[in-house]
C-alpha cells in the first residue's frame, strides 16, 4: 500500500483540470474565427474562399445594404478565410469552445451599406471597400486628386461601364485588384 501511495505522489496528476481550469493549447491550434466588423471592408474573398459554406453574403437592393454572415455550425477551422483577408478583420482564434444553448448563437453577421452606382443609381458595391481601394492607391504613390478622379469609375457598376464603353484607366496592380472585385 505504502508502495502505491509512494507511485501515486510520484506520478502527480494524471488528468487535467479542464474544464474547470483552461486547456493549453499549441500556439499553431485552429480555433473559432474571430470577426473585426470595423475592420472588414465587405470585399467578399472569404465567402468565396470559404469551402464549407459558413461563410456567405447577400445583397438587399432596396435597402442598399450587403449582409456578411458566419456561421460556426458549418466551420472547419481550415483558415482559408484569414489567408485571403485583405484586412485582417478575420483571424483565426485559439478558441475551441462552440457549445451554445441556441443555434443562433453559432451566427455572428454584420451589415455593410453599399454605394449606388452613378449612371443607373443601382446600389452595387461596398462603400468601405471602394474608400479602400482609393486609400490603396494614394498609398501607393498616386497624387490624391488623380486618385479621387478614379472615384467615378469605381462609382459605375460593371453593366453600365461595359454599356457606356469607359475607357479603361492606366491598370496599376491596386486596380487590377479593384476590377476583380468591385
Ligand atoms: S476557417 Fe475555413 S470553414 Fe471556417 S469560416 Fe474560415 S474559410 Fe470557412
Ligand atoms: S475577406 Fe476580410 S475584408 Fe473581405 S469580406 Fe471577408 S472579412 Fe471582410
Amino acid at each position: 500500500m505504502l508502495k502505491l501511495l509512494k507511485e501515486i505522489l510520484k506520478t502527480g496528476d494524471a488528468t487535467l483540470k479542464y474544464p474547470s481550469a483552461p486547456l493549453p493549447t499549441v500556439p499553431s491550434v485552429r480555433g473559432k474565427p474571430e470577426f473585426a466588423s470595423k475592420r472588414c471592408i465587405a470585399c467578399a474573398a472569404c465567402t468565396i474562399a470559404c469551402p464549407a459554406n459558413a461563410l456567405t453574403m447577400t445583397t438587399d437592393p432596396v435597402a442598399g445594404t450587403r449582409t456578411w454572415l458566419l456561421n460556426y455550425g458549418r466551420c472547419i477551422f481550415c483558415a482559408r478565410c484569414e489567408e485571403v483577408c485583405p484586412t485582417g478583420a478575420i483571424v483565426l482564434s485559439d478558441d475551441f469552445e462552440l457549445a451554445v444553448h441556441a443555434k443562433a448563437d453559432l451566427m455572428v453577421a454584420a451589415d455593410f451599406t453599399l454605394t449606388n452606382c452613378r449612371t443607373c443609381e443601382t446600389p452595387f458595391a461596398p462603400t468601405k471597400e471602394v474608400n479602400y481601394v482609393i486609400a490603396l492607391l494614394i498609398r501607393s504613390g498616386l497624387p490624391e486628386a488623380e486618385a479621387e478622379r478614379r472615384r467615378d469609375l469605381y462609382e459605375t457598376c460593371p453593366e453600365c461601364r461595359r454599356r457606356l464603353d469607359v475607357p479603361k484607366v492606366s491598370v496599376t496592380s491596386v486596380e487590377r485588384l479593384a476590377e476583380v472585385t468591385l
